[in-house]
């Protein structure tokens, strides 16, 4: 069946009979606008994204679930990097009119069970038929205390620069799907990130970070905009740079230019007093979540990296810019 003949309100209420209800939820789908109970004492934190087919995602290479969930998860990290905890969320689509059913039921799937996992409730969106290929924007709204909010300014120089798990991997994960290699563990975290929601929340509540981030665009680039909201440098220990076993083996000659500028590793950054990073453990730790510092800030406004032995590192490239030339 074609997503014509359902129709746009047939998809609405396909879309709205999977969706759980949830106490916040006074009115969700259905209504000119949804109405939600906020939680005493929190203030809400909202962010969007958009996925553009042929921009962020090949649907030669990702299945409709798993962009589904990926969708949803890049939205969540971004609540994660607030300290804020996922509670609901909004989905515009576009969609080609011969796009099968089978997509939407797959991409709604995988949305709706990464929306469960993470405490998040689908209430409301919009669609609308594409000329152009499948396009798709989240809206999630997450709660938290508002002196627990981390923001990416209030990094001091002395603090730690912390980030957890491994980078690099969702890069090098890219340039294998592209050269056709569709499975692995590189290729799953290009496809299928993991948001760090919990990390981000005790983090938060444990009060411990000065500043965080989640690495969208590269470590290098998101530290940038860490240093400058904050008004510090920074200076990077490559040799402390956490990379995973299958980066190490793809990444070529250079393991550092991949993991400082590649995105999409939806991992946390963030800055932490040093008297802090026994506690930093203790909360990854009891996450099962690898946490490493890879650097100190500094006074200046730089950001220098310094290879194994001492010598100074020049990245060949910062980031991922839209409208950069990269
Ligand atoms: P309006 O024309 O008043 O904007 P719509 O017909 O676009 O209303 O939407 C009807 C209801 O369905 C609204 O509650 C809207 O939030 C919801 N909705 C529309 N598209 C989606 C979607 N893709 N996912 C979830 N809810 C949706
Ligand atoms: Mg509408």
């Amino acid at each position: 069946m074609k997503l014509a003949e359902l129709g746009e309100f047939g998809l609405i209420d396909r879309i709205k009979a999977n969706v759980a209800a949830s106490p916040s939820v006074l009115l969700g789908i259905g209504d000119d606008a949804a109405a939600l109970v906020s939680t005493p004492g929190q203030v809400t934190l909202i962010t969007s994204d958009m996925l553009l087919e042929g921009v962020h995602f090949d649907l030669s290479f990702c299945d409709p679930r798993t962009l589904g969930r990926k969708s949803l998860s890049v939205n969540l990290s971004d609540l994660a990097a607030m300290g804020a905890r996922p509670r609901h969320f909004l989905l515009g689509v576009a969609l080609p009119r011969e796009i099968p059913l089978e997509f939407m039921d797959g991409f709604m799937a995988g949305m709706l069970e990464q929306a469960e996992r993470f405490g998040a409730t689908l209430v409301g969106g919009d669609t609308c038929a594409s000329k152009g290929g499948v396009a798709i924007s989240v809206t999630a709204l997450g709660e938290q205390r508002p002196e627990l909010v981390l923001k990416r300014s209030g990094a001091r120089p002395g603090d730690l620069i912390c980030v957890t798990g491994t980078v690099g991997d969702a890069a090098a994960g890219l340039n294998e799907l592209m050269r056709g290699l569709r499975e692995g563990f590189l290729a799953s975290r290009q496809l299928d990130p993991t948001p760090r929601v919990e990390a981000g929340v005790a983090l938060a509540e444990a009060g411990v970070a000065s500043a965080m981030i989640d690495v969208s665009d590269g470590v290098l680039q998101d530290l940038g905009h860490i240093c400058e909201l904050s008004g510090v440098g920074a200076r990077l220990e490559l040799s402390r740079l956490p990379l995973s076993d299958e980066y190490r083996a793809a990444c070529g000659a250079d393991p550092y230019a991949l993991a400082l500028s590649g995105g999409e590793d939806y991992e946390l950054l963030f800055c932490i007093p040093a008297a802090r990073e026994a506690e930093v453990e203790r909360i990854c730790a009891g996450l099962d979540l690898r946490v490493s510092v890879i650097g100190e800030v500094t006074g200046g406004s730089a950001i220098e990296l310094v290879a194994p032995g001492g010598t100074p590192y020049t990245a060949p490239r910062r980031g991922f810019d839209h409208f950069g030339s990269d």
